[in-house]
C-alpha cells in the first residue's frame, strides 16, 4: 500500500532526505544514516505497510496507543466534522467548546474513583509535567509548601520534558541533559521480579519493593512529601506487571502517609489492560492520573490529568487563577477524536467483559512461547505481554552480544519477517492494537517465534 497523497519517492530517496533533515526521538543519528530508515507509508488494521511493499503487523501498536487499529474511518469522520464545525478555540478568558466539555464528562465517568475534574494537554510529558505542577500547587494552598519531594521508581518511564524525565528511573535518560532536577527520589528494587527477586517468593518481594518505598519516605521526611508516581503497569522499562497485591500495599502507605498517589496510566489507561484504567485493574483508587495515547487511540495528539477528592477540589475552588495551560488543551478536533473513540470502544465492547476471551487467547499464545530455548520468561496481563531472552534458561544468564544486545537483534528478525516487537535490553515487548482477532494473534505468534528462532541461530 501507497501513501498517494505523498510525493512519489523512492526509498532511497526518502531516507536520504529524512538523514540530510530529520531529527529523530530517542536516535543515534549515525547509526541511522548507516542503515537508513525504514519508511512507513500506509496502515489499516493492525498492520503497516513501507515504502517496499511490506506487510507488518503491528505488536506494539505504534507506540502502546493505536487500540482501535490503523484506517478507522469513524475517526477520520469525527476528525472533519470538528475541523469544519470549530477547527480550533481555546478554553482560555472564560470560554469553553462542547467537544472539551464532553470529552472531560466522559473521563470523569470512566475514571475509577471519586476523579471528576480534568485538564488537558498534548503529549503524555505535558500531562506529567502538568500533573506535577499542580501537586506542588495542591501542597502551597493547603498551606503545606515544604511538601514538595516526589517519589518515582527504579526503570520508571514518564515522558522527555525536563520534569518527565527526571522521574524516569531510566538513568541513561539524565546524564546529556544535566537531569535529574532536585526533588525527585527514586527508588529500588522495581518491581520486577523476574531480574530482582532472586530466591524470594513472588509475595516476599513485594513487600520487599513496598518496603523499600515506605523507607525512601520516612528519610525524605513524610511531611515534605509531595506524591508517590508510578506505572501501573510499567511500560517502557520493560513492560513489568507488579508481583502480587504490590498497588494494594503502596496504596496503604501513600494512604498512611497522606501522600498524592500518581498513577501514570499514558500506556495503561483506555483498555491497555482489559480495563478501562490500570488502577481499575489492581483495585486502587489514585488520586491523580495522567493519561494520553490509548484515549484518541494516537489518531489526534491529545493527553489529560485527571483527579479527584481534595486534591480536585482544593484546586477548583482556588480564589485565584490557575495560571497553567496550554494553546490545544482542549483541542476541538483531538477531543472529537478521543469522544469517538471511547464510544467504539463502549459500543464494540472492546474493554472489560467483552476483551477478556481474545485477551485469554493471547496470554495463552504468549505464554507458548516459554518452551523456546532462549525464552527465561514470558508474562503479561491484558494486551501487554514481554519475552525475556536469556542463554541460559535456568540461570538466567543472558547473552552478550558486542555493542548491541540480544533484544535488538530479535527486533531486526522480527521487523524483517513481518512483526513489530519492541526491545528493552534483553526484553522482548508487545502491546498490540485491543481490536486483534485470533487470527492475528496466531500470526504474531508464529513470527514471534521464528524471529527467536533467528536469534538463537545468530547468538548460538
Ligand atoms: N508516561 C508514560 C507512562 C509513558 O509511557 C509515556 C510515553 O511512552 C509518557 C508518559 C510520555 O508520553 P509522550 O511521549 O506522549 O510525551
Amino acid at each position: 500500500m501507497n501513501a498517494p497523497h505523498l510525493k512519489s519517492n523512492s526509498t532511497k530517496q526518502w531516507q536520504d532526505k529524512d538523514s540530510a533533515h530529520l531529527l529523530h526521538p530517542f536516535m543515534s543519528h549515525p547509526d541511522l544514516r548507516k542503515k537508513g530508515a525504514r519508511i512507513v507509508t500506509g496502515a489499516e488494521g493492525v498492520y503497516i505497510f513501507d515504502s517496499e511493499g511490506n506487510k507488518i503487523l503491528d505488536g506494539m501498536a505504534g507506540l502502546w496507543c493505536t487500540q482501535i487499529g490503523y484506517g478507522n474511518e469513524e475517526l477520520v469522520e469525527a476528525a472533519t466534522n470538528a475541523m469544519r464545525q470549530l477547527p480550533y478555540y481555546n478554553l482560555f478568558f472564560m470560554t469553553s467548546q462542547p467537544y472539551a466539555i464532553e470529552l472531560a464528562a466522559k473521563i470523569a465517568e470512566k475514571a475509577p474513583g471519586n476523579i471528576d475534574q480534568v485538564h488537558f494537554a498534548t503529549s503524555g510529558s505535558e500531562a506529567v509535567d502538568t500533573a506535577y505542577k499542580l501537586i506542588k500547587y495542591y501542597w502551597n494552598l493547603k498551606g503545606q509548601p515544604q511538601r514538595k519531594q516526589f517519589i518515582s521508581r527504579d526503570r520508571a518511564y514518564h515522558g522527555s520534558t525536563t520534569v518527565a524525565a527526571s522521574l524516569c528511573g531510566l538513568t541513561g535518560m539524565h546524564p546529556q541533559f544535566d537531569l535529574p532536577i532536585e526533588g525527585i527520589h527514586h527508588v529500588s528494587p522495581a518491581p520486577y521480579y523476574f531480574e530482582n527477586g532472586g530466591d524470594l517468593t513472588p509475595e516476599e518481594f513485594t513487600d520487599v519493593c513496598v518496603k523499600a518505598i515506605e523507607d525512601k519516605i520516612l528519610e525524605v521526611g513524610p511531611e515534605n512529601v509531595a506524591a508517590f508516581v508510578g506505572e501501573p503497569v510499567m511500560g517502557a522499562g520493560g513492560m513489568i506487571p507488579p508481583p502480587p497485591g504490590y498497588w494494594k500495599k503502596v496504596e496503604a502507605v501513600c494512604r498512611k502517609y497522606g501522600i498524592i498517589m500518581w498513577c501514570d496510566e499514558v500506556i495503561c489507561g483506555w483498555g491497555r489492560t482489559g480495563e478501562w484504567f490500570g488502577s481499575q485493574y489492581f483495585d486502587i483508587e489514585p488520586d491523580i492520573i495522567t493519561m494520553a495515547k490509548g484515549l484518541s487511540s494516537g489518531y489526534q495528539p491529545i493527553s489529560a490529568v485527571a483527579m479527584g477528592g481534595d486534591l480536585a477540589k482544593t484546586i477548583r475552588d482556588g480564589d485565584e487563577e490557575m495560571v497553567h495551560g496550554f494553546t490545544y488543551s482542549g483541542h476541538p478536533v483531538a477531543c472529537a477524536v478521543a469522544l469517538k473513540n471511547i464510544e467504539i470502544m463502549e459500543r464494540d465492547n472492546l474493554i472489560g467483559e467483552g476483551a477478556k476471551d481474545r485477551i485469554d487467547y493471547f496470554q495463552e499464545q504468549l505464554a507458548s512461547l516459554s518452551d523456546h530455548p532462549i525464552v527465561g520468561e514470558t508474562r503479561g496481563l491484558g494486551f501487554l505481554g514481554a519475552i525475556e531472552l536469556v542463554k541460559d534458561k535456568k540461570t538466567k544468564e543472558r547473552f552478550e552480544v558486542e555493542g548491541s544486545d540480544a533484544g535488538f537483534i530479535c527486533r531486526e528478525h522480527c521487523f524483517n519477517n513481518g512483526l513489530v516487537m519492541r526491545s528493552v535490553g534483553n526484553t522482548m515487548i508487545l502491546s498490540p492494537p485491543i481490536i486483534i482477532t485470533k487470527d492475528e494473534i496466531d500470526e504474531l505468534v508464529t513470527k514471534a517465534r521464528r524471529a527467536l528462532d533467528l536469534t538463537a541461530k545468530d547468538l548460538g
